[in-house]
């Protein structure tokens, strides 16, 4: 018998988190460090919706409330996804979560079985892998590639679908790549689903960067699709399009009120209820017409950072970046760089146990943030699976534009310094990161 259960060993992590214990000892050496790791919007939540909470607070809204969230809430999420994905929603079907991320786990707990089949998005957000593992069922990434600007079709993901199949993952807009599903991809999808899938397969559409989209795109939702409302967890939330990470507010969809009572259990059994005062600013974010000109502000200037950093790290020698349509991530392919800091060579060089933990995308990322002052995240941070040969980093533009010019400025320094490099690869720092 050991401490701890064998099931914890399959538990992944977001090291956008884990990287802060990095990010600290650099600030404990005098670094000013760029942090381009997290992805969190680099906004206050809006002072409309502040006031609702504190009023609500000082009310004496402070107990416990209904563990699937309260009906204002409830009501105020139905009639959002009715109206703006053309369907029909009621109250019953919707739980609220604490933030977007409860759901992805409980979506694992409620519908998968051992060695049933999931298939998920890679890069993509690194919970998906880590629950699939830790339900112990079979993860089926869906590998999207730099050169097909990170999009997929109905065809390659046909190619995927088994009589195992239970879950099917979406994020779009993505994290990490920024790319986002067309109306057409989605019915392709949906007419795909419709025809090799059983009833009780599930799709789960993570919606969570709904309100951020570039270029006068629309948000697009599977849930828009014939035969797709009654097979679809939708789960969305404050976080990113309201600026309100820390409130911890989400939100599932269900397609059935039965359903829907299962995950308002696993809540129960996990933290009884996200708190009322919180929730009731929930609600006034979809209801009070001052939300939509807080977001747009915010869509528009992260729009012109994207437009200003695609191109500066495209000047960078050794970076090829694309123009994500939505979300705050670029996604960068580095190999070049690490190909001309000799990145590929220190790996090599790395015992095997060492090279099968690490990727030269993040070394390279070390690298960066050890010596230059900038955190970001690597390919494999998004999925290991299938990660080999693939060398990215994820740099989250939620950050003034200030900062944005300064890191990007460093990582042009960065790729010129291979002498800088060499030193990193033995040094100690180099050591205790990789062995
Ligand atoms: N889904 C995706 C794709 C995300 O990027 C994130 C956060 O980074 C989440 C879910 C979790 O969101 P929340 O902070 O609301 O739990």
């Amino acid at each position: 018998m050991s401490l701890i259960a064998q099931r914890m060993s399959h538990l992944g992590t977001e090291n956008a988190f884990k990287l802060g214990d990095d990010i600290q000892r650099c600030v404990d050496r005098g670094m000013d460090v760029i942090r381009f790791n997290l992805g969190a919007p680099d906004f206050r939540s809006a002072p409309h919706l502040n006031r609702v909470a504190s009023e609500a607070l000082d009310a004496g809204n402070s107990g416990y409330c209904d563990p699937a969230g309260i009906l204002p809430f409830r009501e105020a999420v139905a009639a959002h996804v009715s109206r703006t994905r053309g369907v029909e929603v009621t109250p019953g079907r919707v739980v609220v979560t604490p933030g977007a991320k409860p759901p992805i786990g409980y979506t694992l707990q409620t519908y998968v079985d051992e060695g049933d089949e999931v298939i998920y998005p890679s890069p993509g957000f690194p919970i998906y892998e880590s629950w699939v593992r830790f339900a112990r069922a079979v993860p089926v990434p869906l590998l999207l590639s730099d050169e097909r600007d990170f999009a997929f079709t109905a065809d390659d993901l046909a190619e995927l679908i088994t009589r195992r199949t239970k879950v099917i993952i979406l994020c779009s807009p993505s994290n990490p790549t920024g790319g986002v599903l067309s109306r057409e991809d989605l019915a392709g999808i949906a007419a795909l689903v419709r025809e090799r899938c059983r009833p009780d397969v599930r799709i789960y559409a993570d919606e969570i960067y709904e309100h951020i989209l570039f270029d006068g795109l629309e948000h697009e939702s599977i849930m828009s699709h014939e035969g797709m409302p009654e097979r679809t967890v939708l789960a969305s939330g404050h976080s990113k399009g309201f600026a309100m990470t820390g409130w911890r507010l989400g939100w599932a969809i269900l397609p059935t009120e039965e359903e829907a009572g299962i995950f308002k259990q696993l809540n129960i059994n996990i933290m009884s209820c996200v708190p009322p005062f919180l929730q009731e600013a929930g609600a006034a974010a979809y209801e009070d017409p001052e939300s939509a000109v807080q977001v747009e502000q915010m869509v528009r200037e992260f729009e012109r950072r994207r437009d200003w950093v695609v191109p500066a790290l495209n000047g960078v020698p050794g970076v090829r970046c694309r123009l994500p349509k939505g979300a705050f991530y670029v996604f960068p392919d580095v190999s070049g760089m690490c190909e001309r800091l000799g990145v590929y060579d220190a790996w090599a060089r790395l015992p095997a146990e060492a090279r099968g933990r690490a990727t030269p995308a993040a070394i390279l990322q070390m690298f960066l943030l050890y010596r230059y002052g900038v955190a970001s995240m690597d390919r494999a941070s998004f999925g290991r699976i299938g990660a080999e040969g693939q060398d990215f980093l994820r740099l989250s533009i939620a950050n003034s534009m200030e900062d944005i010019r300064r890191g990007v400025e460093r990582i042009g320094e960065a790729a010129e310094d291979d002498g800088g490099f060499a030193e990193f690869a033995d040094s100690e720092d180099f050591k205790g990161l990789f062995g």
